[in-house]
């Protein structure tokens, strides 16, 4: 019965790290500035390796694994690409103001700069320029928790077979995206902090993903 209890507890402080799956609440509309503005010109372009070590969990599900390596190289594409530092520096959240909510008092300048470092909270000193993480799969069918993380303590994002089975190479960028943001420091309150860091850049990763995946390339 101790034992049960103590899970329930853990399991109730991973979930405030978790990504919950929002199936049926569709993405928001984002809004970015004028890249005419020329903001993001003013900041040095710079490259972000993605490095993932330990894969765990795959070993029955092939066909996952694969589409999570490829995921892997689209995240460098898109991550690499001028659009998306763009978009990142020139996001304006829902009170129209070009800010992150929990942005750890960083400009969007200062995200993008922070994101391209690969600064994980353990580690990333040492490997600048790469985007560092573990992911282990699990499988909970009850569960709504797409992933979740524990930051600082671990660079392994536990990851639920239950939706990666079923998501795209664009929806894996998303979530691994997002895990990976939280192994950087950057958190959000609820799933409905869509300004949060983890929330925008991780709609950022997808839909530059789709359009990377519909066009064939990015700019
Ligand atoms: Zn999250």
């Amino acid at each position: 019965m101790k034992f049960i209890f103590l899970a329930l507890v853990s399991a109730l402080s991973f979930n405030a790290l978790a990504h919950i799956d929002s199936e049926g609440s569709p993405a928001p509309k984002m809004r970015f500035a004028s890249s005419e503005l020329g903001l993001a010109d003013a900041v040095p372009t710079q490259f972000l390796q993605v490095q993932p070590e330990k894969i765990t969990g795959f070993t029955k599900y092939p066909a996952e694994l694969k589409r999570m390596q490829e995921a892997f190289e689209i995240i460098e594409t898109v991550i690499n690409s001028n659009e998306f530092k763009e978009k990142v520096i020139n996001f304006i959240n829902k009170k129209g103001v070009r800010s992150y909510v929990r942005s750890n008092g960083l400009t969007n300048e200062g995200v993008y700069e922070a994101i391209m470092a690969g600064n994980e909270l353990i580690g990333g000193a040492q490997t600048p320029g790469e985007m560092n993480f573990n992911v282990s799969r699990y499988m909970k069918f009850w569960s709504k928790v797409i992933g979740y993380t524990n930051p600082g303590k671990s660079n392994t994002m536990y990851v639920n077979g239950k939706f990666y089975k079923k998501f795209s190479a664009a929806e894996i960028t998303s979530n691994v995206t997002h895990e990976w943001l939280h192994l950087c420091g950057f958190y959000h309150g609820s799933a409905a902090e869509h300004d949060s860091v983890p929330y925008a850049v991780g709609y950022i990763m997808r839909d530059l993903a789709l359009k990377l995946e519909a066009q064939g390339y990015l700019n």
